[in-house]
């Protein structure tokens, strides 16, 4: 794992990546992956990011030891990496200011953006609204329904929120709509993608710019406990926050790295979002490839998870690659184990975390007992739980 080294000149990462778009896009990805490897190389570019990440979203975020959920569980000592206290209350930001800066060095005025569960439709009217460009965020009709508070969010940002009422009328058929507006627009306009998938150059750019999580964690952990952590876990939806986490590890051999999927209401139901646990076959989705859920015709299946964020029938074709050469392990936690955690974190450490980032806890919850009082597991607590409270409490049978 020393010389690691992905994705290939072709955004292959092994046999996952690449470009599978139609011909129309190919000159818009290619003009981004050019700019992109110009400010990869900008020692100005990173400094504006890094200032942002500062001033804006308030990074570094702390890692901070559970002492008291640690102690309840009596196994391994549990740190968390405080993602919800970014500024709009999760890890998407990160990349949402990275994409945009990109977009302003290339000239571009106008971001687009899908959005299913409205959180990187938030980020994205959120930087927008920063760098004074305009925003139009593609969302499913019926997400538009179940997501109002996020819906109004965008509003309040100064984003059109343009509601795409074709096919299921949810995220898939909103990638679909943002995609054709950028080959329609592409001149004026930069398509902000909010994992770490889509076509070349997106994954790989998603995760330089999410790199800050792990980076920041190495230098904290080092700092905090004079080392690094046995394992450090994260959830896994299209899988940004977790290969933000992963990526400064990977050489770093010491450290177990465990990615969470969501388990729905188990793998063995037609009722989870679990791609690589699930083992489910590689297919193309989005322009690019990469373990998918699929039937035997090679339709995309139906999905299922308690958090929106998670609910997505592929994976970041880096995860697939770090499972297939065996650095990262892939599991799931079920929607039960999730909510067991998030209650967990509420009553023993006063922090209400996001549905998906529970994922991520459950392994924690599940194995800390399992392993030494001396050992230690960071989780990436990517965001905060206040846009969950609504999907709890109907959940409790609570009325508020
Ligand atoms: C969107 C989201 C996720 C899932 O996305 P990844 O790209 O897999 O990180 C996880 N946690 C939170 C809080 C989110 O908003």
């Amino acid at each position: 794992m020393q010389n690691y080294q992905a994705p290939n000149e072709q955004g292959f990462f092994g046999e996952h990546g690449g470009v599978y778009v139609a011909e129309t896009l190919i000159p818009a990805l290619q003009e981004l992956a050019q700019a992109y490897a110009a400010a990869k190389q900008d020692p100005q570019f990173w400094a504006d990011f890094e200032r942002d990440l500062k001033h804006y979203v308030g990074r570094p975020s702390p890692v901070y030891h559970a002492e008291r959920l640690s102690k309840h569980l009596g196994g391994a000592q549990i740190w968390l990496k405080r993602e919800d206290l970014n500024h709009t209350g999760a890890h998407k930001i990160n990349n949402t200011i990275g994409q945009a800066l990109l977009a302003r060095r290339m000239g571009k005025k106008r971001v687009i953006a899908e959005t299913g569960a409205g959180q990187h439709g938030v980020a994205s009217a959120t930087v927008a609204a920063r760098f004074g460009m305009e925003c139009h965020v593609y969302m499913g009709a019926d997400d538009i329904i179940r997501q109002a508070p996020n819906v109004f969010r965008m509003k309040l940002l100064g984003a059109n929120v343009v509601s795409v009422e074709s096919g299921s009328r949810t995220l898939k058929d909103a990638m679909n709509e943002a995609m054709r507006e950028w080959v329609a627009r592409v001149d004026d306009t930069f398509y902000i993608i909010g994992t770490a998938a889509g076509p070349a150059p997106y994954p790989e750019m998603v995760r330089d710019f999410q790199c800050v999580i792990g980076r920041e964690a190495q230098a904290q952990m080092q700092e905090a406990i004079g080392r690094q952590p046995d394992v450090a876990v994260a959830c896994v939806g299209g899988g940004s926050n977790a290969i933000g986490l992963f990526h400064p590890y990977i050489a770093e051999t010491q450290t177990r790295l465990v990615g969470v999927e969501a388990g729905g209401l188990g793998i063995h139901t037609a009722s989870h979002a679990a791609p690589i646990s699930s083992h489910a076959p590689i297919g193309v989705l989005h322009g690019f490839r990469s373990y998918l859920m699929q039937d035997d015709n090679g339709q995309i299946l139906g999905t299922h998870s308690v958090s929106a964020g998670l609910d997505y029938p592929g994976i970041g074709p880096e995860h697939s690659h770090l499972h297939d050469i065996k650095r990262v392990e892939y599991t799931v936690a079920n929607d039960e184990a999730a909510l067991q955690a998030f209650d967990l974190l509420c009553l023993y450490e006063g922090i209400i975390p996001a549905l998906e980032s529970s994922h991520a806890l459950a392994w924690a919850v599940e194995n800390a007992p399992k392993m030494g009082k001396d050992q230690v597991i960071l989780v990436n607590l990517s965001g905060r739980g206040d846009k969950d409270i609504n999907t709890v409490a109907k959940l409790k049978g609570i009325e508020i």
